[in-house]
């Protein structure tokens, strides 16, 4: 019975605590096979009610998913234009792809997040190459938009002024509940208006209710001001009485790397990380035109390093000759950026030195892409593979205003230590801040008392919705 005992022990670990379905075939999606096994336990649990709302939602998925009866009823119902059922025993919603890849993977979080809250069908638009990134998140059941689904060539053009947008259809309506429509298109993007923004207002939201098909444009992580709506606050506590816990479920839930990119983490995780005492990950993101890099940057990351014992400093006495050979503790530094310039500068640093501890220090970076790329392939997979690798380091240094950071951070549990976002080219001092919780930040969130209808600041309201270290207007979960 002891052996029994642990392999079962084996198996729920496997699963993250039930957090996955056991449904899965072995062999479909490698990385969720294998990842127990390269990520410590994480320090958080779900909670049973998470737990059971995620089978109650696969099992939602699977009626109603693509090419079930259902499906196709509505999808006929979109196509010929009909006007909805009274209460549609299926509702959708749909994620159109559009941002940076981080940008996507934190607004796809919480749009699923947003359907289990509403009891609607998540499904993506795979855009460019979703479906070369991410294996199937739910068991027998497609969560990828049919491309022969009716109005997919349109949604490019859908914009705040199209007039299927929800902020749009408010304003026209003047006052009275808009007249009901195929679907209604809701546009969360940063540069959203003041009427797109009543999405946040309980009373605005409840035209949504009976809505077959919404279609969701964002590329931000708008969950925090989900746990300021009164119709959602006792769920969202029931599912995450650990509030920061929010996108850490979510991602480990949702985000499985494909087999290629699975192959690209490991292959790099077993040739330059796994022998190490400890991993550190450095994110660094520079939010300048110019290509850098930039000697202010390069301190800066230095200053954080050393000031918060995350590395070791050097000893600038060049014939200081550490401990014998054999027993060194080592550190693998996993640098990304775009450019390899702080790369090379901290790896020379560390060759041209030693370190006061007697640590050897070893820094790897997986590649310099040199700018932002939104059409290829293999660019898109590395930047996946990065934020990744990320996850699976002990300690992390994340750039300011960085989704692809936020991503990595709450992927791996990991609290950061976040590079303030520098000035006039100058370095920040003191130059990093721990985060306060793993949670990513809401950059354009509203500003919107719903019941007085005046604005206020929703980063006051209640104790778990906090404005973010890195930027002061943004909102986070705590
Ligand atoms: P954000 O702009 O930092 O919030 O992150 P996003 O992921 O939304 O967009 C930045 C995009 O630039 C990424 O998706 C990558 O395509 C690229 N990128 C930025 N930093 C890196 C990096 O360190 N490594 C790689 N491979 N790509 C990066």
């Amino acid at each position: 019975s002891e052996k029994l005992d642990s392999s079962s022990f084996e198996h729920d670990d496997k699963l993250l605590n039930g957090l996955l379905s056991g449904q899965f075939d072995e062999g479909s999606c490698l990385s969720r096979d294998q990842v127990a096994s390269y990520r410590k336990q994480s320090p958080y649990k779900p909670s049973s009610y998470l737990v059971s709302r995620l089978r109650r939602y696969e099992a939602l998925h699977k009626r109603c998913g693509p090419n079930t009866e259902s499906y196709n009823r509505f999808v006929a119902n979109l196509r010929d234009g009909e006007k909805y059922e009274e209460s549609p025993d299926c509702k959708y919603l749909v994620w159109v792809s559009y941002s940076g890849l981080g940008n996507r993977i934190l607004t796809l979080g919480s749009a699923f997040l947003y359907a289990l809250l509403t009891d609607r069908v998540l499904l993506v638009d795979r855009g460019v190459d979703l479906d070369d990134l991410f294996c199937e998140p739910f068991p027998e059941a497609s969560w990828l938009l049919p491309l022969d689904f009716p109005i997919i060539d349109q949604f490019k053009s859908l914009n705040q002024k199209s007039p299927e947008c929800f902020g749009n259809m408010l304003k026209t309506s003047n006052g009275s509940s808009p007249s009901p429509s195929r679907y209604v298109y809701l546009h969360l993007v940063h540069d959203y208006n003041d009427h797109d923004k009543l999405f946040f207002c309980d009373q605005d939201q409840s035209f949504l209710q009976n809505v077959p098909w919404v279609i969701m444009k964002s590329d931000n992580y708008f969950v925090p001001s989900l746990f300021l709506m009164p119709t959602f606050e006792q769920e969202l506590h029931n599912l995450f009485p650990e509030k920061e816990t929010v996108f850490h479920f979510v991602g480990r839930y949702l985000f499985f790397p494909t087999n290629p990119i699975w192959g690209l983490i490991t292959r790099y995780y077993n040739s330059y990380l796994v022998q190490a005492n400890e991993r550190i990950g450095i994110q660094v993101r520079v939010f300048d035109t110019r290509p850098g890099p930039f000697q202010y940057v390069l301190d800066q990351i230095l200053a954080c390093s050393l000031d918060n014992n995350v590395l070791p400093n050097i000893n600038a006495n060049e014939s200081f000759i550490t401990s014998s050979p054999g027993n060194q503790k080592s550190k693998a530094v996993l640098l990304t950026s775009l450019s390899s310039g702080y790369f090379e500068k901290i790896r020379d640093m560390y060759w041209e030195h030693p370190t006061v501890t007697g640590e050897v220090i070893q820094i790897f970076q997986p590649s310099h892409e040199g700018y932002q790329q939104t059409e290829k392939k293999m660019h898109h997979r590395k930047a996946w593979a990065e934020m990744y690798l990320l996850s699976l380091t002990d300690k992390l240094i994340t750039s300011s205003w960085s989704t692809f950071g936020y991503v990595a951070q709450s992927l791996g549990g990991l609290n950061p230590w976040i590079l303030y976002k520098p000035e006039n080219e100058t370095t920040p001092n003191p130059a990093c801040t721990r985060a306060m919780s793993i949670e990513p930040c809401f950059h354009a969130p509203p500003f919107f008392d719903c019941k007085k209808r005046s604005g206020t600041d929703t980063g006051l309201v209640v104790p778990h919705v906090r404005h973010c270290e890195d930027m002061s207007w943004g909102l986070k979960l705590v």
